[in-house]
């Protein structure tokens, strides 16, 4: 097989969930079928690299210093909600339900991994938790293993502060019925249950 050709192989190798069979199958695809959609993601990419930054206050991908959510006067700064990825900040606004800052960790604590409290940049969490207008913090990490123990060790680290911390609570989905819920939501559900009148 030619160098080349090898080469865009193993390049797309780096995405997840692709191994050497669909990485072939896509290089080829690529150069034979798409052209073009192939120059315009490599461009993509490497203008990506060129352009992209991290948002000083949330951490998010933008091109400026602090991203546009983060400079919109219309949004309450008093609330910050922590997410692990990108991709939480945007099932968060689908919701419209929340209006409040945000600040992304990009990942969550995974010893295993060797992604500790430093690798997190959690000492950048801190700073902006001690923002003085901030009175809330929402964490909202996943409710897995890891996130769980984030949340932990986030609640610890922020406690000095004395502001409301609070963690997402895990509900039923909605237009579940009881009958098909796992046990764990459903514990999760009575234990968190919330005063209605
Ligand atoms: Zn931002």
């Amino acid at each position: 097989m030619s160098k080349v050709l090898n080469d865009l192989i193993e390049s797309l190798k780096c995405l997840p969930g692709v191994g050497p069979k669909s990485a072939t199958r896509m290089a080829y695809y690529l150069l034979q079928r798409d052209p073009n959609g192939a120059k315009n993601l490599a461009n993509s990419i490497l203008n990506s690299f060129k352009l992209l930054g991290k948002c000083k206050s949330c951490n998010n991908f933008c091109e400026t210093t602090i991203c546009d959510l983060c400079l919109d006067q219309s949004r309450d700064n008093s609330v910050l909600c922590i997410i692990e990825m990108p991709t939480d900040l945007l099932m968060f606004e689908q919701t419209h339900s929340y209006d409040g800052l945000y600040y992304i960790l990009m990942g969550r604590l995974s010893p295993l991994d060797g992604i500790g409290p430093k690798e997190l940049d959690m000492n950048s969490l801190y700073e902006r938790c001690k923002d003085e207008n901030i009175q809330e913090i929402i964490i909202a990490t996943n409710f897995t293993k890891e996130g769980d123990a984030t949340s932990t060790f986030i609640t610890e680290l922020v406690k000095d502060l004395n502001k409301k911390i609070s963690r997402i609570a895990r509900g039923m989905p909605s237009g579940s019925e009881i009958e098909y819920t796992d046990t764990g939501t459903l514990a999760q559900a009575i234990s968190e249950r919330k005063n209605i009148n």
